[in-house]
């Protein structure tokens, strides 16, 4: 039984005994009286879940009381949402490790800022866990000195990113290498018999590749984004929807891979640490079309790889155009 559900119904058999409700102190106090000495193993993971969850009930029994049309507190299931409460020594560890009282260091899937931080709440869905918490926007980094004023940024198929300062980012090797991995354990899996122990066996060796796969993939993205945000006061991106890189077969792309969103969600929050700007362009600007130089608008069917105007004579790589294009746009 959890710390909230004992509390629960302790607090009902108090309230139709005496009409009163308890502190969380009191039921704190009731808790460890009842409880603890004969489960000491209730203590073991942090003293402050069941005081937290104490002081949940403790809100919640309040509200109905005196909140009009406020329900009575539910028993909270098992399973339906699993979440504690941990405060203390809670120190985060270069980008992606926090170390959590009792329970020691965790990797986790995001960098996390470097700020202190003083609670936690650690949450499961499905099979996943989940840590927030909350901390001040003045504790982080500062804006950073910039080398560029304004950088355009195509996202692409061959190349991670092109920017219109000439710099490229690819797919890095590693990546394209875990991708065809990942095709080659598909097929693998497929063949096995269904149920079977050796489809477990490349189940398992598949998930693997996958999470290796996400750990590139979250890796350069950061990368790409602090870079981009560190050093440009402003940043001009295309405005693109997942449908429509669907269309332009844009999925080989770590960008597309993780979505577009990550890719404009890390560089939104980047930039206000960083103190740049994010300019996103319209969605019908034809970036891809314009000739950089001129202006001159032609179609540009995706296999053309380089951008010839045939007004003005420019030649030069696609993406680069689109890029320089993306730069103008915030120009005008
Ligand atoms: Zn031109």
């Amino acid at each position: 039984m959890t710390a909230y559900n004992w509390g629960l119904a302790t607090c009902i058999s108090e309230y139709e005994a005496t009409k009163k409700r308890l502190s969380a102190i009191t039921l704190h106090k009731g808790l460890v009286a009842e409880v603890k000495s004969e489960n000491t193993w209730y203590y073991e993971v942090s003293k402050c879940a069941p005081q937290q969850a104490l002081r949940d009930l403790e809100r919640a029994f309040k509200n109905f009381l005196t909140i009009p049309k406020r329900g009575f507190p539910k028993f909270k299931k098992k399973g339906k949402k699993d979440s504690f409460y941990l405060e203390g020594s809670i120190k985060i560890l270069k980008g992606n490790y926090i170390k959590l009282p009792r329970i020691g260091i965790v990797k986790t899937y995001e960098i996390l800022p470097s700020v202190p931080v003083k609670n936690v709440t650690i949450s499961k869905r499905a099979n996943n866990w989940y840590i927030s918490f909350k901390y001040d926007l003045e504790s982080e980094p500062n804006p950073t000195p910039k080398q560029r004023d304004i950088i355009g940024v195509d996202v692409g198929i061959n190349t991670l990113a092109t920017c219109s300062d000439g710099t490229k980012y690819a797919n890095v090797k590693a990546y394209k290498q875990a991708k065809k991995r990942l095709t080659r354990y598909q097929r693998r899996v497929q063949k096995k018999e269904p149920g079977s122990k050796n489809r477990a066996k490349a189940v398992k060796k598949l998930a693997r590749v996958h999470k290796k796969v996400a750990d590139i993939r979250a890796d350069t993205l950061h990368k790409l984004t602090t870079w981009l945000a560190k050093n440009h006061s402003t940043i001009v991106i295309e405005d693109l929807n997942v449908s429509g890189m669907l269309k332009n077969h844009k999925l080989a792309s770590a960008i597309a891979d993780c979505g577009f969103y990550e890719f404009k969600r890390q560089l939104s929050y980047k930039c206000e640490w960083y103190g740049s700007e994010l300019i996103i362009a319209d969605r019908f600007y034809p970036s891809s079309q314009l000739c950089s130089q001129c202006g001159h608008q032609q179609k540009m069917p995706l296999h053309k790889r380089t951008y010839k105007c045939y007004y003005c004579g420019l030649e030069t790589d696609r993406d680069f155009n689109a890029a320089v294009n993306l730069e103008n746009y915030a120009r005008q």
